[in-house]
C-alpha cells in the first residue's frame, strides 16, 4: 500500500487553476465505519503484570457487549469495539467497566489522507451548524512508519476545513477538535471523550464477601470493591418469616446488578430469624442491633473461609445511623477474623445515592421492605456500645446452637450466568 505525500491545498489550486478541464471528482468511497475507542486506565502502575491487567479489561469489555454483536480488538494500546456503531446502550454499559479511563465514539478510516480530509470536512460542517466558530486538528501517529508526520497531516486537514467550511484555526481553545490516530492496525478519528469508570479490572484483587442488605448503601459498597479489582460474593441475612419473600428477592435483584461487572456472582442467603429470636429472648432491645451485627460477621467469616474471600465489606458510613458510630463499628468488627472494608465510610448519603442511580440499584433499593436489623430492636439503640458489655450479654445467651444451624442452612443463589 502506498500513501501519497500530502500536497498543500493552495498549491493544488494554483496548478489546477489553469487546467482546461476540471479534475474528476474524487471517489468518496464508502462512508467511514462507526466504532468505539476505549482507553485503559491506571494500568501503567502495574508494570510487572500489565498483560494480566490488560487481558482482564479486554475480557470484561467483550463480555459486556457480546450480546449486542460487538467485536472487540486491541489496537496500539487501545481497545476498539466494532459492530455496534455508536450505540448508546453499548456506551452506557461500557462506561461501567473498570479499568477503562475514557471512551470515544470514533470513525474507522482507511490509509488514504483524502478520506481523512473528507471526514474532517463533513464533521466540521456539522460542528459549525452546532455553533462552532474555531477548530483544531490533532493527529497522533503511533505508527512511526507512516511516510508523513503528524504536523503535516494537521496542516493538510486544517487547510481543507478552512477552505471548505470557513472555520478559524484556534489551537488554544478551539470550539471543536478533530483528532486522528494513525496506527498500524487501525486508523481512526474521534472528537470527544466520555469519562470511563476508572479503577482496576474486576478479577485482579481477590475475592471479597459483601454483606448485602436490601438497602441503598451496601450495593454501592460492593460496586466500589469491584472498582479496585475485587471479585464479589455476597451474603444476605434473611429474617424470614418476619420479613416477606420480597425482602430476599430485592437482595437477589441487587446481586444480579452487581454480577454484571463480573462473570457471575454467588449470593449466600442465611436463615437468620432463629439467631435473632434467641438474642431477643436474652438481651436488652437497645443492644440488639450490635449483637445482630456481631453474629452477622461471625457467619460471614465462616462463609468467607469457605469461598476463599480475603475480606468482608459493608455499606457502613461513619455516623450515618446510630449503629455506625466509631464505638459501635469497633464493637462490631471485634469479632471478625478478616479485614472489614467500608468503602462508603466518608460518603454523605447524597453521594451514595448518585452512585446508586448510576449503577441502577437505586430503584430496587428504595422498594419498601423491612430489614432484619430493625426486628425486635429498640427505637433508640445504644450509640456508644462497649465491647465488654456485648461480650457479657453474649455470655448470657446460648447463641452457638442457632448460629451453627444458620450456617448449616445457608442457601446459595447464583446470579449473572443466565444473562449475557
Ligand atoms: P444499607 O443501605 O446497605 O442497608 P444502611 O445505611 O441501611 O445500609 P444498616 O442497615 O445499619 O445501614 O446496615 C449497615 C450494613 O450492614 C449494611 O450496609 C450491610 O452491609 C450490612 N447489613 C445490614 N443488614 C443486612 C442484611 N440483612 N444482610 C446482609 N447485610 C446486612
Ligand atoms: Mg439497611
Amino acid at each position: 500500500m502506498t500513501v501519497p505525500r500530502p500536497r498543500p491545498r493552495l498549491a493544488l489550486a494554483l496548478v489546477e487553476g489553469g487546467a482546461e478541464e476540471p479534475p474528476p471528482p474524487e471517489d468518496p468511497g464508502p462512508p467511514p465505519r462507526e466504532a468505539l475507542v476505549l482507553r485503559y486506565g491506571e494500568l501503567f502502575l502495574k508494570k510487572g503484570n500489565r498483560r494480566t491487567f490488560l487481558d482482564a479489561v479486554d475480557r470484561r469489555v467483550r463480555r459486556t457487549v457480546a450480546d449486542l454483536g460487538a467485536v472487540v480488538r486491541p489496537v496500539h494500546g487501545r481497545l476498539l469495539v466494532e459492530g455496534v456503531g455508536h450505540s448508546p446502550e453499548a456506551l452506557a454499559r461500557l462506561r461501567l467497566v473498570f479499568g477503562i479511563a475514557s471512551l470515544s465514539p470514533a470513525w474507522l478510516l482507511g490509509r488514504e489522507p483524502g478520506e481523512w480530509e473528507r471526514l474532517a470536512v463533513a464533521r466540521a460542517r456539522l460542528a459549525q451548524k452546532r455553533g462552532a466558530r474555531s477548530f483544531a486538528i490533532d493527529t497522533e501517529r503511533p505508527d512511526k512508519q507512516l511516510p508523513f508526520r503528524s504536523q503535516e497531516v494537521n496542516e493538510r486537514l486544517g487547510a481543507a476545513v478552512v477552505e471548505a467550511v470557513g472555520l478559524k484555526v484556534d489551537l488554544g481553545r478551539p470550539d471543536w477538535k478533530f483528532r486522528l490516530e494513525l496506527g498500524r492496525e487501525a486508523v481512526f478519528a474521534w472528537e470527544g471523550a466520555l469519562p470511563g469508570a476508572g479503577g482496576l479490572p474486576v478479577g485482579t484483587a481477590g475475592r471479597v464477601l459483601l454483606l448485602l442488605s436490601g438497602g441503598i448503601d451496601s450495593p454501592v459498597a460492593g460496586h466500589l470493591c469491584q472498582k479496585r479489582g475485587a471479585t464479589l460474593d455476597a451474603i444476605y441475612f434473611d429474617a424470614f418469616p418476619y420479613t416477606g419473600p420480597g425482602a430476599r428477592e430485592k437482595a437477589v435483584e441487587l446481586a444480579r446488578i452487581l454480577a454484571r461487572a463480573q462473570d457471575a456472582l454467588t449470593l449466600h442467603v442465611v436463615p437468620f430469624a432463629r439467631v435473632q429470636e434467641r438474642l431477643r429472648d436474652g438481651a436488652p432491645a437497645d443492644h440488639l442491633v450490635l449483637l445482630y451485627r456481631r453474629m452477622m460477621l461471625r457467619l460471614a467469616d465462616r462463609v468467607a473461609h469457605r469461598v476463599g474471600a480475603l475480606a468482608l465489606a459493608t455499606g457502613e458510613s461513619l455516623g450515618q445511623v446510630a449503629s455506625q458510630t466509631l464505638e459501635n463499628l469497633a464493637c462490631i468488627e471485634a469479632v471478625a477474623e478478616r479485614p472489614v472494608l467500608r468503602p462508603l465510610i466518608s460518603f454523605d448519603k447524597s453521594e451514595t445515592i448518585v452512585l446508586a442511580r448510576r449503577l441502577g440499584t437505586y430503584d430496587v433499593s428504595i422498594r419498601p421492605h423491612a430489614d432484619c436489623c430493625s426486628l425486635f430492636a429498640a427505637k433508640h439503640p445504644v450509640t456508644r456500645g462497649r465491647r465488654e458489655t456485648l461480650e457479657r450479654l453474649e455470655a448470657q445467651v446460648d447463641w452457638q446452637g442457632p448460629l451453627d444451624e444458620a450456617a448449616a442452612g445457608v442457601e446459595t443463589v447464583r446470579v449473572g450466568e443466565e444473562e449475557r
